[in-house]
């Protein structure tokens, strides 16, 4: 058969999600909590009043970019709304990085960045994690000068560490780097720190956001951008039109106009963390990193039987089979009081038979 593939991507292995029966899934950072029952009812009621459904969305998403818009204290101009953050991930690529174009990505980190760049033709240049998984702002800088990219990511809370970025840190590179910073706050509601007030008063920053897990709409796919006005309009020139489908740009507002009842939940998710991280320290065998995110990486011994023999029970948590520095360690989402438990229980046995 002939293969019509471009040469450059040849090698690269699709983004292959497998579908495990289970029993707990602690594996993909989403939130354990479905819908919200008052906005079921409304959603429900406001679909037999008509949902037409026979229209196209509102391209531009403006009711939604303007529920976000209050809800982060900025102006619908600096907001995008993509098909999760990881279509802005592509869209912002597409739009700054060319052919031989370097773009940075903190390793390890979301496979993504590099995936993408990939795709536009861009090279992707790993830029390593310090031996805590802290970012090395000096592995940063020795980077930009010597391959000079057109875009750095910075993951913060950084997935799967859970560490994020010192903010004085950040804010330096974002003044004295020459090019597009793009922060990955995706995990940010489960720490108090963001910059995304500060983000579009600089030219060059652009902060994404998702829907996907302190508001537990993984399934809608819905995420969005902020920044400097100027730059989110350079991004617009490769928004595919219609992306954000109806239902979804109505969920979203739905979930803004009742972020109380998710201000909650994501405090006890956090409650939760910390009480897993306490729980988990104290296994045999187990190192826990402290993390800000909703999921806490660990280190054992042999990563790939703890991950096997978890699974057999119908447990799954997330392995990294193909990179070297995360070989030992089992990245797990914060999930329900209950399931934690079991979790912790069934790897005690693992662990300490
Ligand atoms: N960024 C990070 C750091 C992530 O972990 C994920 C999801 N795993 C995404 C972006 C993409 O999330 P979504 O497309 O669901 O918004």
């Amino acid at each position: 058969m002939a293969e019509f593939l471009r040469d450059d991507i040849k090698d690269l292995k699709p983004y292959k999600v497998h579908n495990i029966p289970y029993k707990i899934k602690l594996d993909a950072n989403e939130s354990p909590y479905d819908l919200p029952d008052a906005i079921r009812q409304q959603l429900a009621k406001e679909l037999m009043e008509g949902c037409g459904f026979n229209r196209y969305p509102d391209s531009d998403a403006t009711a939604l970019r303007e529920a976000i818009s209050r809800y982060c204290g900025v102006s619908p101009d600096e907001v995008m709304v993509g098909v999760g953050s990881d279509e802005l991930i592509r869209v912002t690529i597409s739009a700054f990085v060319g052919k031989g174009d370097v773009v940075l990505c903190p390793s390890p980190s979301f496979a993504m960045y590099g995936i993408f760049t990939r795709i536009a033709g861009g090279i992707p240049v790993d830029v390593p994690l310090d031996d805590n998984f802290n970012y090395d702002m000096d592995a940063f800088y020795k980077a930009i000068e010597q391959h000079k990219p057109k875009l750095v990511f910075v993951c913060s809370p950084n997935n799967p560490t859970g560490n994020v970025i010192d903010k004085a840190d950040l804010m330096n590179l974002i003044k004295n780097f020459n090019g597009v910073v793009v922060v990955d706050e995706a995990y940010g509601e489960f720490c108090e720190e963001s910059i995304v007030s500060q983000s579009v008063n600089y030219p060059n920053v652009l902060v994404l956001k998702t829907f996907s897990k302190a508001f537990g709409l993984a399934g809608l796919r819905i995420g969005y951008m902020i920044g400097n006005r100027r730059l989110v309009e350079e991004v617009y020139a490769v928004k595919p039109p219609y992306n954000i489908n109806s239902f979804s740009q109505r969920v979203a507002q739905l979930v803004l106009e009742n972020v109380d009842v998710f201000r909650i939940r994501i405090a006890t998710i956090v409650n939760e963390r910390e009480r897993l991280y306490h729980r988990l320290s104290a296994v045999k065998g187990v190192e826990v990193y402290p993390s800000k995110a909703n999921f806490l990486l660990i280190k054992v011994d042999d990563g790939e039987m703890v991950y096997k023999k978890l699974k057999e029970q119908g447990i799954l948590v997330r392995n990294f089979p193909s990179d070297p520095r995360l070989k030992s360690h089992l990245r797990i989402t914060v999930g329900i009081r209950q399931d934690n438990d079991t979790f912790v229980e069934a790897l005690k046995c693992i662990l300490e038979g």
